[in-house]
């Protein structure tokens, strides 16, 4: 058995750097799979909370830090932007993230450096892929989700979706300035519905 490589479900996405070595280059594999926390996404589409998210890749020694590398595959839901129709997609993601070392953290903001406080850091045992993850998806996500690209909405009418409804559905409009002559043709109708149907009823 290797010590290089873990194959875990847990409750989050830490990952143990405690055998990976310091040494520049050193590299450890990884493949976690855990429950997707809540915030994991934007505010229209993210992953179902709690449904699982698996992410592999390989850990790299570097100066002030570790590399982290890797994909991860993640369901999403969220609601189309037209017909307000589920949206379910499967997203693979791809992230390559360094994570630095509190020390070097601190030596960047001491110089001044303003983007090392963008970057994330390592624990103290463990590294956590959470946001790189988090930041690889909600850039893949789309801003106005659809739950198809010819998602023609829902009818203004009657408020159904397109896609439930059959191909040739319309509803009548009726001009204004004809629909006086469209009672009187159903009123004319209707009289002659009750005189067909008297008629009946007296012959039996
Ligand atoms: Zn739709
Ligand atoms: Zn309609």
């Amino acid at each position: 058995m290797t010590r290089n490589e873990e194959t875990m479900t847990t409750n989050n996405f830490h990952v143990s750097i405690v055998d990976l070595p310091r040494q520049v280059g050193s590299m450890k594999e990884f493949d976690v799979t855990a429950p997707a926390p809540n915030d994991m996404g934007t505010a229209v589409i993210g992953a179902r909370p709690g449904s699982p998210i698996e992410a592999h890749g390989t850990l790299t020694s570097v100066e002030d830090g570790v590399l982290a590398s890797g994909s991860a595959t993640i369901d999403v839901h969220g609601e189309c932007v037209r017909c307000l129709g589920d949206v379910d997609q499967t997203q693979t993601v791809s992230f390559n993230e360094l994570y630095v070392f509190p020390t070097a953290a601190i030596k960047h903001a001491e110089d001044g450096d303003d983007e090392a406080r963008d970057l994330f850091e390592v624990g103290e045992n463990s590294l956590d892929l959470e946001p790189a993850i988090r930041d690889a998806l909600v850039l893949r996500l789309p801003f106005k989700p659809l739950c198809d690209d010819n998602c023609e909405g829902l009818c203004s009418e009657c408020g159904e979706r397109f896609a439930d409804l059959p191909d040739d559905h319309v509803h009548e409009v009726i001009d204004p300035r004809w629909a006086s002559l469209g009672t009187l043709l159903n009123q004319a109708q209707a009289d002659a519905d009750g005189q067909a149907g008297s008629g009946q009823d007296g012959g039996k």
